[in-house]
C-alpha cells in the first residue's frame, strides 16, 4: 500500500511545511543525487542518501520523521527523501502498466486533488493525535462560541475569525499534514476546532460561515428600539434642524449600545455624531451621502441583531469586546500598497499594512481638503500626497511600500493605526509574499471566490479595513487596455489553474500618472506579474479587484508597483491620449445612485420640511422603478412617496410612518448597492 500522505504533498505543500528555500534546494537535490528507497511492511518509508539516512514515519507529522543529520526539526533531507519516494512510488506504478508498450506513459500524475471535506476526519483519530486535556480545552472553547469561515477545496481551509488563525489541510483525511499560523507545534489545538466546525458545515456547500455557539445572545430590544426611535425623529426634523439635546441623547444611547456589546452599532452612532459635527461646523468632510449610509447601516444591522438565523454571524454584526482602540506593543507590519478615495472637496489616501503576529490589517491613513473650485488652485496629484510624511523621514507611499517594526502604538476599532512616539524602524522589503498570513493571502481564485460566496455583505462585516482586501498569486496577464468607455484601465489575470479575474483600476486626472505606468508596466514583457493585493468585490461575472499594489519579477527582483500614488517614469505613454467618452453604467446603477441622494436629501432637510416639488419627485421615483423592473425596491419606494403625500394633504398625518417606510426603503438600498 503506498503511502498516500506522502504522495499528496505538493511543492507548495513542501514550502508551507518547511520554506521555500529547503523546498527548492531539496528539489534540486532529488534530481542530482542518488537515493535507495524502500518500503517497510508498516509502511514505514527509508531513504538512503550519501550524506543522510532519513525514514518517514507513519501517522505523525513530517517534522517528526528520523534523519541522522544534526539539524533539529525539518531538514532538507526529509524534503528531499519525500520526493525520492514520490519518484519512486510513480517510476513503480509505470513498471506494472508498462507491459501495453505504451511509449507515451510518463509518469502518472500525482494523486487527483479533489475538494474534501475535513470534518470526516473522525474523533478516534484526534483522540489518538491529542492528549485528553488539550481536546478538552479545545472543546470548550468550541463551545464558546467561536466564528470560522471554511473552505472544502483540494487543500480546505478553516480561519478561526475569532482567535486570529488560519489552519490549512494539505492531506485528504490526515490531520498531521496541517499548517496553522499560530505558534504551537503542527498539528496545533486549532486542528480539532477546525474539523468539528467542518462538521457544522451544510454538506452541500463548498464553502461557509460557521457560529459555534449553542446560545444566541441576547437581543437588548429597549436600546434597539429607542436608537431607532431617535434616529427616526433626526429623519423627520432633518440633520439640518436637528436641536443639541437629541444629539446629546443619541450620544448617551451610542454608550448603551456599547455596554451591550454592540461595538458596531456604537461605532456607526459615533460616525454619525462627526458627520453632524462636520455639517455644524461647515467642514468639507460632511457627506450628505455617506450620513445617508450610516443611517442605513445602523437599521441592517439592527435587523440582522433582531432576525439572527444564524446565516451570519452576530461576531460580525455586533463585533467584539476587542474592537476597541488597543495600545500595540512591539510590531512588525508588512506594506501592502495604498489607495486612494477621492470626493467631493476631500481626498483620502489610506496605506495599508499587515500585522504579522495577528494577521490583522491596518491602515495609515491622512484626509486632504482639496482647494475650493473658485480659489482657481489645482488640486495636487494623487502622487503628491503620497509624498506627505507620517513618520519622520517616511511618506505614505514608502510606508505601503516598506516594512516597518515599531515599539509602540494604537489601533483603533476600525484598525486604523497611530504610529506611537517610540522610534520606529523603517526598512525596504523583498515581497517574499507567500509568506503573508491568511486570510489575507489566498493560495487561487477557487479559494477567493468560494471566501466571497460565504460572506454576508459589507454592511453587514466587522466594521474594518480591509475586510475585503485580498492578497492573490497571479500566473499571468492574459490581456490589458485602456477602456474609453468605462474610462478605466482593466485587465484579465489568471491564476495557476487559468481561472481569471478582472482589474479595473478608474481614470482620474489626478492619478493619471500612476494609471498610466500601471497600464506600461502590466504590457511590458520584461516584468512578470507575481501578486496583486486589491480589495475584490463580487460580481455577476466573477470577482473584480481594485488593486492597491501589484508585485511585479524583473531580473530576479521584485519590486512593488503602486497603482494609485505611484509617478509615471514615461511620459509618453499612451493612455494619456486616449479619448475619454463617457462611461456606460448599468440603467439600475445610475437609479440606485439617485435613489440614494433623494434618500440623502430627505435625512438632511427632514421628512417634516417636504414640499410639494419632494412629492412630484418621489413619485417621479417610483415610477422609474416600476419601468426598471425593480419591484421590491418600487414597492417601498412607493410606500415613502404615499405617507409623504398623505402627509401634505393631513398635516395631522404622524410623520413616523414615513420615517419607517424610509428606513425600510433604505436598508434595501444599502444590501443592493453592495
Ligand atoms: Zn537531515
Ligand atoms: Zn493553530
Amino acid at each position: 500500500m503506498p503511502r498516500q500522505d506522502l504522495l499528496a504533498l505538493t511543492f507548495d505543500d513542501l514550502v508551507t511545511l518547511s520554506n521555500r528555500g529547503i523546498t527548492k534546494r531539496a528539489t534540486q537535490e532529488a534530481q542530482d543525487l542518488k537515493a535507495e528507497v524502500t518500503e517497510e511492511d508498516t509502511g514505514v518509508v527509508q531513504v538512503i542518501w550519501d550524506d543522510a539516512t532519513c525514514r518517514l514515519l507513519v501517522g505523525v507529522t513530517l517534522a517528526q520523521a528520523e534523519c541522522t543529520c544534526t539539524s533539529i526539526g525539518m531538514c532538507r533531507h526529509i524534503i528531499r527523501s519525500v520526493l525520492a519516494y514520490q519518484a519512486h512510488a510513480s517510476a513503480s506504478v509505470n513498471e506494472a502498466t508498462d507491459f501495453g508498450g505504451d511509449a507515451n506513459s510518463e509518469a502518472p500524475a500525482p494523486i487527483a486533488s479533489k475538494p474534501w471535506d475535513p470534518g470526516a476526519i473522525t474523533d478516534e483519530q484526534l483522540e489518538s493525535l491529542y492528549h485528553k486535556n488539550t481536546l478538552r480545552r479545545a472543546r470548550t472553547e468550541f463551545e464558546r462560541g467561536q466564528v470560522l469561515e471554511l473552505v472544502r477545496s483540494a487543500k480546505p481551509v478553516a480561519t478561526v475569525h475569532s482567535m486570529s488563525c488560519t489552519v490549512r489541510f494539505l492531506v485528504p483525511g490526515d490531520p498531521n499534514y496541517t499548517h496553522c499560523d499560530c505558534a504551537e507545534p503542527a498539528p496545533c489545538s486549532h486542528v480539532p476546532l477546525a474539523v468539528w466546525a467542518f462538521r457544522l458545515l451544510e454538506p452541500a456547500k463548498e464553502a461557509g460561515l460557521v457560529t459555534t455557539h449553542r446560545d444566541p445572545p441576547s437581543i437588548p430590544t429597549d436600546t434597539l428600539g429607542a436608537v431607532e426611535k431617535t434616529l427616526a425623529e433626526i429623519a423627520i426634523i432633518g440633520l439640518a434642524h436637528t436641536p443639541a439635546p437629541i444629539l446629546e441623547r443619541l450620544r448617551r444611547q451610542g454608550e448603551e449600545l456599547r455596554k451591550a456589546g454592540l461595538v458596531w452599532p456604537a461605532e456607526i452612532v459615533d460616525d454619525i455624531l462627526l458627520q453632524t459635527q462636520s455639517y455644524q461646523t461647515h467642514d468639507a468632510r460632511f457627506d450628505p451621502r455617506r450620513f445617508a449610509d450610516l443611517w442605513s447601516e445602523i437599521h441592517v444591522r439592527f435587523d440582522a441583531i433582531r432576525s439572527d438565523t444564524g446565516s451570519i454571524p452576530q461576531l460580525f454584526v455586533r463585533g467584539a469586546a476587542s474592537d476597541r482602540t488597543t495600545e500595540v506593543g512591539s510590531a512588525r507590519l508588512i506594506g501592502l500598497g495604498s489607495m486612494v478615495h477621492s470626493r467631493q472637496g476631500v481626498t483620502e489616501v489610506e496605506s495599508y499594512l499587515q500585522d504579522m503576529d495577528s494577521g490583522l490589517v491596518v491602515a495609515v491613513q491622512r484626509t486632504f481638503n482639496d482647494p475650493d473650485p473658485a480659489s482657481g488652485e489645482d488640486p495636487r496629484p494623487f502622487s503628491k500626497l503620497g509624498q506627505v510624511p507620517v513618520a519622520k523621514g517616511v511618506s505614505l507611499s514608502s510606508l505601503a511600500e516598506g516594512q516597518m517594526l515599531i515599539k509602540g502604538g494604537k489601533r483603533t476599532a476600525r484598525c486604523e493605526f497611530i504610529i506611537g512616539r517610540s522610534p520606529a524602524t523603517f526598512n525596504p522589503q523583498s515581497y517574499q509574499w507567500e509568506r503573508l498570513r491568511p486570510p489575507l493571502l489566498v493560495e487561487n481564485l477557487e479559494e477567493l471566490n468560494a471566501r466571497l460566496e460565504s460572506r454576508p455583505p459589507q454592511c453587514l462585516m466587522p466594521r474594518r479595513v480591509g475586510t475585503n482586501l485580498f492578497v492573490l498569486p497571479v500566473a499571468s496577464v492574459e490581456a490589458c487596455t485602456y477602456s474609453d468607455e468605462y474610462q478605466e484601465l482593466q485587465a484579465v489575470l489568471a491564476d495557476e489553474s487559468g481561472r481569471q479575474t478582472l482589474l479595473t483600476l478608474p481614470y482620474f486626472s489626478r492619478g493619471a500618472e500612476g494609471l498610466n505606468a500601471t497600464l506600461s508596466l502590466l504590457q511590458s514583457p520584461e516584468s512578470t506579474l507575481k501578486f496583486v493585493a486589491g480589495e475584490f468585490h463580487r460580481t455577476a461575472a466573477g470577482p473584480v479587484i481594485h488593486p492597491i499594489s501589484l508585485i511585479f519579477e524583473k531580473e530576479g527582483h521584485r519590486i512593488m508597483h503602486q497603482p494609485w500614488l505611484s509617478k509615471s517614469d514615461d511620459a509618453s505613454s499612451n493612455a494619456s491620449t486616449t479619448q475619454i467618452s463617457i462611461p456606460h453604467e448599468a440603467p439600475w446603477n445610475a437609479y440606485l445612485a439617485r435613489l440614494s441622494t433623494e434618500i440623502s436629501e430627505l435625512l438632511l432637510l427632514g421628512i417634516d420640511t417636504s414640499s410639494d416639488l419632494t412629492v412630484r419627485q418621489w413619485s417621479d421615483l417610483t415610477q422609474q422603478a416600476q419601468k426598471s423592473g425593480l419591484k421590491n425596491i418600487a414597492v417601498l419606494v412607493e410606500a415613502v412617496t404615499r405617507s409623504l403625500d398623505e402627509k401634505r394633504n393631513t398635516p395631522t398625518a404622524p410623520s413616523t410612518k414615513t420615517a419607517a417606510a424610509l428606513a425600510n426603503l433604505a436598508v434595501v438600498v444599502l444590501m443592493t448597492r453592495m
